[in-house]
């Protein structure tokens, strides 16, 4: 019987491994004489809630290659002239990130567009105006000085289409590992594809924008993209941008 505890536990469990393979892991090294049995001495990733589980404890090994990431250019230096999935193909330039990899904010954005192609660094089109507007006007903050902004893929999707579940499996881990780096004391994600690929469900944008979530530990919010706002410039949507924003001002002063 699944009792409540091995019901929590497992879940925990999954979202660890599942945590794992976000960052990049295929496999996780269990001690020999584990519970899964000798034969089994490895949890596929793939498959992470092993079947044969019996008892309500685990205990996971550290990862016997962890990378300990010193700073952001080390992460850069991995990404490399990345050609993990296809977007590469198309791209002028990599989007990594800009902005102060000490913020204590982290903007995540779903991806470049052809401005951010063209010139290698993330929000400096339309939709980049109006976060900057966001940043310097509405949360009285400087964009390069107080926050950081990446996306969820580093190349633009051709004709601005959204990225698809490849392209945003293999660039996930680069996108952990720049939060994990940085490790802000507030990530926000902007619009529903960086809120779902970091909460790793799908999220209703709309339902759930101006709350709080955690990611790895550290406060996550939800708010509508810049674009969106571009296209239904409502005073609602102006005001609830706003609202959010005045959360995670509040959250920094905690
Ligand atoms: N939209 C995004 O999500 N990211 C960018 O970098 C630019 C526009």
């Amino acid at each position: 019987m699944i009792t409540p505890e091995k019901s929590l536990l497992l879940t925990n469990l999954k979202n660890y491994l599942t945590f794992l393979k976000d960052y990049g892991y295929s496999e996780v090294p269990l001690e020999s004489g584990n519970i899964l049995g000798s034969e089994a001495n490895k949890i596929n990733l793939s498959n992470p809630l092993p079947t044969k589980l019996k008892e309500p404890t685990i205990e996971i090994q550290k990862p016997t290659n962890p990378k300990p990431y010193l700073n952001i250019k080390e992460v850069l230096e991995e990404l490399g002239d990345c050609n993990r999935c296809k977007l590469h193909e198309n791209r002028k330039t990599i989007v990594f990130g800009s902005g102060n990899p000490n913020a204590d904010i982290v903007f995540v954005g779903e991806g470049p567009g052809a401005d951010e192609d063209e010139q290698g660094l993330p929000f400096v089109g339309r939709a980049g105006k109006k976060l900057t507007e966001i940043i310097e006007k509405g949360m009285k903050l400087n964009r390069e000085r107080d926050t950081y902004i990446c996306n969820i893929v580093k190349c633009r999707p051709p004709k601005n289409r959204d990225p698809d579940t490849e392209e945003i499996a293999a660039c996930k881990p680069f996108l952990i590992k720049q939060l994990l780096v940085i490790r802000p004391k507030v990530i926000i994600a902007l619009g529903k594809p960086a809120a779902s690929t970091l909460l790793g469900r799908t999220v209703p944008i709309m339902k759930e924008r101006g709350n709080w979530y955690v990611y790895e530990g550290i406060p996550l919010m939800i708010t509508l993209h810049p674009a969106y706002l571009l296209r239904a410039y409502t005073l609602e949507n102006r005001r609830n941008i706003m609202d959010d924003m005045n959360k995670v001002l509040e959250k920094l002063k905690e």
